[in-house]
C-alpha cells in the first residue's frame, strides 16, 4: 500500500472527513485490520485565512509547498491538498515536489464524466466560484459546463463557509439557504451540484438534493484510496 500525504487544516473540520473516509474505504476494500498509511501536515488555518483575505497567494504557495516537501520527506508517495480553494496554488506546489499531486477537480470531474453529466452547479468559496483556476479546469479539460450562483447568493455561500462551517457551526437555516440556491441552479439546467468546498458535506448530503451531488472531499479521499491500493502510481 502506498502512503498518502495530506495537507490539511483548511479547515480541520473537513480534514477529519478525509481521515475518516480514507480509512473507511481502506477497511471496506481490504477488510480486517487494514487502515490507511498516511502522513498529515496540518496548517494553522488562521494564517491561511488572513493571507486569503489579503490576496497573498504567493506566500500561501510557499507555505503549502513547504508542507508538501515535508510530506515527501516523510515518505508520502503522493499528495492531496484537502481544500478546493487552495488549488489556486496547486501548480506551484506541484512544481516544488517530486511526487504527484492529485488535483481535487480531477477527482470530481472523473465522477461527473462517469455519470454522463455535462452541466453542473458549483458551490464553494467566492475564490472558487468566481475565479478561473477551478471552473476553467472543469471546462477545458473535461468539457463540463459550470453554473455558479449570482453574486448575492455567492456572498451567502461564501460567508456561511467561513463564519460557520470552517468553525464547526452547522445551522438548519444555512442548510435551507444553500438548498434554495441549489434549486435556482437546477432551474437553470444543472444536472448535478459540486460541493466545491470541503466543508459543505457537513451541511448537505445527497439525500437533500434532487440531482446528483458531488462532494469534493469524499471524491478526493476515495481517489486517494484508489491510488494507494493500486499496483502502480
Ligand atoms: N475548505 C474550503 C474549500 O474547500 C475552504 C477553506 C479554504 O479556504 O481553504 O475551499
Amino acid at each position: 500500500m502506498k502512503t498518502i500525504g495530506l495537507i490539511g487544516g483548511m479547515s480541520w473540520e473537513s480534514t477529519v472527513s478525509y481521515y475518516q473516509t480514507i480509512n473507511q474505504q481502506v477497511k471496506l476494500r481490504l477488510g480486517g485490520f487494514n487502515s490507511a498509511k498516511l502522513c498529515l501536515y496540518s496548517v494553522n488555518f488562521a494564517e491561511i485565512e488572513a493571507l486569503q483575505r489579503a490576496g497573498e497567494w504567493q506566500q500561501m504557495a510557499s507555505i503549502l509547498t513547504q508542507a508538501a516537501s515535508a510530506l515527501e520527506a516523510a515518505g508520502a508517495d503522493f499528495i492531496l491538498i484537502c481544500t478546493n480553494t487552495m488549488h489556486k496554488v496547486a501548480d506551484e506546489v506541484s512544481a516544488g515536489i517530486n511526487i504527484p499531486l492529485i488535483h481535487i477537480a480531477d477527482a470530481t470531474a472523473d465522477e461527473i464524466i462517469s455519470d454522463n453529466k455535462q452541466k453542473i452547479a458549483l458551490l464553494g468559496t467566492r475564490f472558487t466560484m468566481e475565479q478561473a483556476f477551478y471552473k476553467q479546469r472543469l471546462q477545458d479539460k473535461y468539457d463540463i459546463e459550470v453554473l455558479v450562483p449570482n453574486s448575492d447568493d455567492q456572498t451567502i455561500v461564501h460567508d456561511i463557509i467561513y463564519q460557520e462551517l470552517c468553525q464547526g457551526i452547522i445551522k438548519a437555516k444555512s442548510k435551507q439557504q444553500y438548498l434554495a440556491i441549489i434549486d435556482k441552479l437546477i432551474a437553470q439546467g444543472a444536472q448535478g451540484v459540486i460541493l466545491g468546498c470541503t466543508e459543505i458535506g457537513l451541511l448537505i448530503g445527497t439525500e437533500d438534493v434532487s440531482v446528483s451531488v458531488y462532494d469534493t472531499a469524499q471524491l478526493h479521499a476515495i481517489k486517494a484510496v484508489d491510488i494507494a491500493i493500486a499496483d502502480s502510481l
